[in-house]
């Protein structure tokens, strides 16, 4: 979660899961005695999104890419955990959605919204504010952390690279990046994340073009080098099914 505050109240980046709703109100009160007046949600995942239906009953409006809307507005199988996730009630559903992109004005801030299809999944924002040179990628970047890569929503590991790209297109040596999950980050660590995916993506595809199969990609362990948390098979699994299918 990232926070923008101002004079009219403040804008989440995100707003976790419903259960952690109250424990976020407090703090938030306790920080900066102001309502939340806007939300964007990175994609529709609900460790992201699942604070949307608390708050925007208590005001806030909540905004994100339209795929973000349709998924949440529809039952959604996650066969990574092999789990129904049911659709939200319609309180909890984005009020206002946009397509490519869009900017907004927040108190001083330029909140700049670009969608990077196809990458986590089929509704990613990148969320960049132009006078603070912060961008939050939500779980287009894991810092750290092995991604995942929602296939079931539409996520590819092709469009997870441009995601990044797009990302390093947007930031300098000085923004501070903030991963979906892991610590914040700088420019340097996303090129670092950029050249693991590539590494591991051409290092299946390489043996997807010599006719392995996938149990024998992921039993020659083609990210171990990377030491990363997170599950390594799943984003192998993952990668290798982005290339037979395109
Ligand atoms: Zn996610």
């Amino acid at each position: 979660m990232l926070i923008v505050s101002s004079d009219a109240g403040l804008l989440l980046i995100d707003d976790q899961r419903g259960r952690d709703y109250d424990e976020t109100r407090v703090a938030l009160d306790h920080a900066y005695h102001r309502p939340v007046v806007r939300i964007v949600d990175t994609h529709w995942h609900l460790d992201h999104a699942g604070g949307n239906g608390r708050f925007a009953e208590a005001g806030a409006l909540v905004l994100a890419q339209a795929n973000v809307r349709k998924r949440l507005a529809e039952p959604q199988y996650m066969s990574a955990y092999k789990q129904l996730i049911p659709a939200s009630p319609t309180v909890g559903l984005p009020r206002q959605t946009y397509d490519v992109h869009l900017t907004i004005r927040f108190g001083g801030e330029t909140v700049r919204l670009v969608h990077v299809p196809h990458a986590h999944t089929d509704g990613d924002t990148l969320v960049k504010l132009d006078q603070a040179n912060v961008i939050h990628m939500g779980d287009v970047f894991f810092n750290g952390i092995f991604p995942f890569i929602d296939l079931d929503s539409g996520g590819s590991i092709q469009g997870l690279i441009r995601a990044v790209d797009t990302a390093l297109r947007m930031s300098d040596d000085r923004t501070r990046i903030v991963p979906g999950h892991g610590p914040i980050a700088t420019r340097a660590d996303l090129l670092a994340y950029r050249a693991m995916l590539a590494e591991v993506a051409a290092n299946v595809r390489h043996q997807i073009a010599i006719g392995h199969g996938l149990g024998v990609i992921i039993g020659s362990r083609p990210a171990a080098v990377y030491k990363l948390e997170g599950d390594e098979d799943r984003l192998i699994g993952a990668i290798y099914a982005g290339y037979i299918t395109h």
